[in-house]
């Protein structure tokens, strides 16, 4: 079954045309697998730490009762994600015990990325290590077919065994919130059906910003916090991760900053609204901005250049992005209460000056009652949607609503 968003009012012109151009139908194909041992990341932490392990040692080390450790063990034995690398026989009565590792070789998720001017594709084994990783950049927006082409491209290079018993899911990050699209008409249907046909696995589909907050939100190491994310690029997305967990909200809209009313009046949105954070932020509203000050641009890549350079014209237009972002990070701050805000974008990736703006523009904005967020860029690199793609697969609070159930 897939699950069909409610919010079908809220769709745009643009995004219905996408949905009525799309290919046939789509099918849950394989078998999903039943979800994970609730105690089964306790066990992997075991795992992480050391090496070799009886299953008594696991007993010992994680307080969990040997029955609960067995059902972990030989479900993880039977996917393939563990091993038996050995035997124990220093007590020296009975028979010899076994000890089992993580193999680390064992493809555990993947995770797919089609956003923004590139298809990326990460493989993970079960300690969420990157095992291969494969992108290709291209022009403009391909269509459905020819992205489809491409990740299938990258996921031969990846060079994967045929078998891949311990493969958990596959993660599919897309441009734009998956919720506002009709998934068994949207144009990634047809890859979900060939990913699920080609490796029996379930397919979680969503935005790509939202895969990149949970990767970035693990990234830093402390999962007791709440970090709110805010991308930049074709589009303006957002996202907010809990306590090592998405926050999906009642629709799967949770986070999309980039619909909030930040210019008032304000140029059309293609949500249907107006001065939204999009109309001011994404990549081609900053390029469209540029060139009404005799600045063009080409390509995203000459960001960069023009940044250096640091043409008279460029203040203008850095602030009024600034002003755009620092009115809705105060908003959506005051509502989120976030440990961190993370912006990452093409006008972020290429230089500070961004960064730099916004911050004293939040700082007196949000007043002196509450705290100042601290603001920074990503922490991960462009496979940042990928990974947290894949992610999602292996964490243990992984989204409970997915497209697919
Ligand atoms: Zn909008």
């Amino acid at each position: 079954m897939i699950r069909v968003s409610s919010r079908q009012d809220f769709c745009t012109r643009e995004m219905e045309e996408i949905a009525a151009s799309s290919v046939g139908p789509m099918s849950t194909t394989g078998s999903l697998p039943t979800p994970a041992h609730p105690r089964e990341a306790e066990v992997i932490e075991v795992f992480r730490g050391g090496g070799a392990i009886t299953r008594a040692g696991l007993a010992e080390v994680t307080g969990l009762s040997r029955s609960t450790i067995s059902a972990v063990v030989t479900r993880l034995v039977d996917e393939g994600a563990v091993k038996v690398v050995g035997h124990d026989e220093r007590d020296g009565r009975g028979r010899p015990t076994e000890q089992v590792a993580v193999d680390r070789a064992a493809l555990r998720a993947l995770g797919i990325d089609l956003a923004h001017g590139a298809a990326r594709v990460v493989a993970l084994n079960t300690f969420g290590e990157v095992l291969a990783s494969r992108q290709a950049e291209h022009e403009g927006s391909p269509g459905a077919r020819r992205r489809h082409e491409l990740v299938e491209r990258l996921l031969g290079e990846l060079d994967l065994s045929s078998a891949t018993p311990a493969l958990r899911g596959i993660g599919l990050g897309i441009s734009g919130p998956a919720a506002l699209t009709r998934p068994e008409r949207a144009p990634w249907s047809g890859l979900v059906e060939t990913l699920q046909a080609r490796f029996a696995a379930p397919v979680h589909v969503d935005n790509t910003t939202r895969f990149a907050a949970f990767a970035e939100h693990l990234a830093a190491g402390d999962n007791g916090r709440t970090t709110l994310h805010v991308r930049c690029y074709q589009g303006v997305g957002g996202a907010i991760v809990r306590d090592g967990a998405l926050d999906l909200g009642a629709d799967g809209m949770a986070g999309e900053i980039g619909h909030l009313p930040v210019e008032m009046p304000g140029m059309t949105c293609r949500c249907g609204r107006s001065g939204c954070l999009e109309t001011v932020a994404s990549t081609p509203a900053v390029l469209s901005a540029l060139r009404s000050h005799g600045i063009v641009l080409r390509s995203p890549a000459e960001l960069r250049a023009v940044l250096e350079a640091r043409p008279p014209q460029l203040r203008g237009v850095l602030e009024r992005v600034a002003h755009g972002i620092a009115r809705a990070l105060v908003l959506a701050t005051t509502i989120v209460d976030p440990d961190e805000v993370i912006l990452t974008g093409d006008l972020v990736d290429a230089d500070d000056a961004l960064l730099e703006t916004i911050r004293p523009l939040v700082a007196e904005s949000v007043g002196e009652r509450f705290p100042v967020i601290p603001l920074d860029r990503g922490r991960l690199d462009a496979f940042a949607g990928a990974t947290g793609a894949a992610l999602v697969v292996l964490h243990p609070r992984r989204p409970g609503k997915d497209l697919f159930a």
